[in-house]
């Protein structure tokens, strides 16, 4: 190659990924063939430039703030469903601990210890397939209200699929404000890891909840041995369902589950799918959650720079987390402000296009049809 075709193909990539951020920047959306070429670049210096767009991106939507979220394993282990990546499945043989649904006590500890914190939120999680109408719903609804009174921290949960509008309904009711259900992975892909439900059912469960009037946290786990283009397809999902925080996990293969052995993705390209999720989903909390410690290392603290503008802190379901104090100090040294307020109301619901009456985001269970037609 001449050196004059070297210097036009050195300039065209960063000149068109310019152009998508300048776009983004602008309230604009990125198609999937745009995305797929954000997802597509090898080159590191390409990669870095692409960075350093989810970051301003980021800071022009988010400014410093930073939303912190943590978790408590209200039910534990002996999970009837199948998913490939968990070590609280029946099927796998794990060591995970198993224990019933728990006390009011431990649920009021970890709402003190994240506020102490800083944390924003606390999920209530339980290793189950689903919630359903009963006296396990009634306990569930118990626990959210006395963490709404508490007033620590704001109650969220992740209780598996729900198969009715009565049980959404009751939830908000109780005051839970947001749930958590991830797609997991590009609708492609996801029976290769479970088996034992769909993603159609999970797309139903997204539709009772955001009817209720509940916001979504959903995003999925990276590194399981998807594409590329399963990636890209599960974060266009994401945005179709109208996601308000997106967690984005990345494998950490657990031994006796089917993924024990899977090879870990590159730190690189973690981080550039964190900065492909900023501008696809430009308004969006884009979470980091289960497993950045172990693959990302010492560069954890570049998924800001990546776009990232929501950390799950204190330990994971089944794994551990660096301490609180550690990640708080990074906040700190990047000048990035973890006193997050509340969801920007304008976004709940919207597909973050700016354009709320003519946008086509589904609004609830059509949100099944929408995404799996
Ligand atoms: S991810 Fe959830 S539903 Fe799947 S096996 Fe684990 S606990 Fe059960």
């Amino acid at each position: 190659m001449r050196a004059k075709e070297v210097d036009a193909k050195i300039t065209e990539i960063p000149r068109r990924i310019a152009a998508l951020g300048n776009r983004v920047l602008d309230g604009g959306l990125i198609d999937r063939e745009e995305a797929m070429f954000l997802f597509g670049l090898e080159n590191s210096a390409d990669i870095h430039t692409m960075l350093s767009w989810g970051n301003r991106i980021r800071e022009h939507y988010k400014g410093n703030k930073i939303h912190l979220c943590s978790i408590v394993n209200a039910k534990a282990g002996a999970c009837s469903e199948n998913c490939s990546f968990c070590s609280q499945s029946a099927a796998y043989q794990t060591g995970s601990p198993r224990y019933g649904f728990i006390d009011p006590e431990p649920v009021a500890d970890a709402g003190k210890e994240a506020n102490r914190n800083g944390v924003t939120a606390v999920g209530l999680v339980a290793a189950w397939r689903g919630l359903k109408e009963g006296p396990m719903l009634d306990e569930v609804c118990d626990r959210i209200a006395e963490m709404k009174e508490q007033g620590q921290t704001r109650p969220d949960a992740s209780l598996g699929l729900i198969e009715s509008q009565e049980v959404a309904d009751r939830l908000k009711e109780a005051g839970l404000e947001c749930y958590g259900h991830n797609l997991e992975s590009s609708k492609r892909f996801f029976p290769e890891h479970c088996t034992t439900h769909t993603y159609e059912d999970r797309l139903k469960t997204i539709g009772f909840l955001k009817k209720a009037g509940i916001k979504i946290c959903s995003g999925g786990i990276i590194g399981m041995g998807e594409t590329r283009e399963d990636r890209c397809d599960l974060a266009m999902s994401l945005r179709e369902i109208g996601a308000s925080v997106v967690p984005v996990n990345i494998l950490n293969p657990i031994e006796g589950t089917p993924l024990e052995n899977q090879e870990p993705l590159p730190p690189l390209e973690i981080l550039k799918t964190i900065a492909c999720f900023r501008f696809i989903m430009p308004t969006k909390e884009i979470m980091i959650a289960g497993g950045r410690t172990v693959n990302l290392r010492d560069l954890q603290c570049m998924i800001f720079q990546a776009g990232a503008s929501a950390l799950m802190v204190g330990n994971y379901l089944t794994t551990l987390n660096q301490p609180v104090e550690k990640d708080l100090q990074m906040l700190r040294d990047l000048g990035l402000d973890p006193d997050w307020d509340e969801f920007d109301e304008s976004e709940a619901g919207g597909c973050g296009c700016g354009e709320k009456d003519s946008c086509g985001t589904p609004e609830s269970v059509e949100v099944a049809e929408a995404v799996t037609a």
